[in-house]
């Protein structure tokens, strides 16, 4: 799943691209029976609602809160989109092919969006420009939605989303504050709470742990003040790596022009298993546990499970 670095760098491109062009049409392929009353453009009476409610506006600008990017348009709504499990949003020319009923949008340029990964559009915006947005989501969990500007950060959607990480508000002291939060929950299912934190997911919970030396079973009680600090460090670090690497392909993501990001070359935990660690003087091998159900890597000497 796409998380702040990710999400980032889509909403950077948004912004870069998409600011000032005004929405021609939408269509979507996630409409479904299935998903009546859902306040998102799966119902298909909500569909028609929304189409109403962006065509012909601008966009004015684009941003990140957690995991959801937010496009706000000139009519004070705002489209606001989670990707979820593989949806990403790219940007470029598309022609409508008939032909093709599953997938009948196809990328004509620029070449990256012809990408395999690229292909399963769901969702599509198109402008004044002759250009599209596309959502391409091969396993069609993501949520758009639009709402009014006014209410957006106190929408259902956000409202109970903990704070930026990068934003220079969270210092170390906020970090505790959030983490005294829940004392008896192991450490990594904390980090990646939203409500505790905003844009952690698996990747960025497993990498900051390796780097603090923490294990990630252990619970935030038993985490002492030097080591807390070096894990808000660490944290911080890694997320901004992200950034800097264009986000993480391990998976399904790319960018607005259908490239992969960098930051899956540089693992030293996340999806790891069996190679030995990086860690200067470490000797220990990268192992696999499940955590909550999902995946969890780490370290068998030097993340230490703190009692
Ligand atoms: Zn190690």
């Amino acid at each position: 799943m796409p998380e702040l670095p990710e999400v980032h760098t889509t909403v950077t491109g948004l912004s870069r691209y998409t600011v000032g062009l005004r929405i021609q049409d939408v269509w979507s392929s996630y409409n479904s029976a299935h998903f009546k009353g859902s306040k998102t453009i799966k119902d298909p009476a909500y569909f028609e609602e929304f189409k109403k409610g962006i065509i012909g506006a601008h966009i004015v600008s684009a941003e990140r809160r957690a995991k959801n990017i937010l496009i706000h348009l000139d009519t004070k709504k705002t489209i606001l989109i989670h990707m979820k499990m593989t949806g990403h949003l790219l940007y470029g020319t598309y022609r409508f092919d008939a032909s093709l009923p599953k997938d009948p949008w196809c990328a004509v340029e620029p070449k990256h969006l012809t990408d395999p990964f690229n292909r399963h559009v769901r969702f599509l915006i198109s402008f004044d420009n002759g250009k599209s947005l596309a959502l391409s989501d091969v396993r069609k969990f993501a949520k758009v939605t639009l709402v009014s500007s006014d209410d957006i950060y106190t929408s259902d959607h956000l409202k109970d989303i903990g704070p930026e990480p990068l934003e220079k508000e969270f210092t170390f002291n906020e970090f505790i504050g959030r983490l005294n939060l829940r004392p008896r929950g192991k450490i990594k299912q904390v980090l990646m709470d939203q409500t505790i934190v905003a844009g952690i997911g698996n990747i960025y919970a497993d990498e900051s742990l390796w780097r603090a030396d923490i294990h990630p079973l252990t619970l935030v009680q038993h985490i002492p003040t030097d080591i807390r600090k070096k894990l808000y460090t660490a944290i911080l670090q890694t997320l901004s790596r992200g950034i800097d690497m264009g986000g993480d392909s391990t998976s399904d993501y790319r960018n607005i022009h259908g490239e992969r990001g960098k930051f899956h070359e540089q693992h030293y935990a996340y999806r790891q298993t069996g190679t030995k660690c990086q860690k200067k003087g470490c000797l220990g091998t990268i192992v696999r546990i499940v955590l909550g159900g999902r995946g969890t890597h780490l370290c068998s000497a030097h993340q230490r499970l703190l009692e």
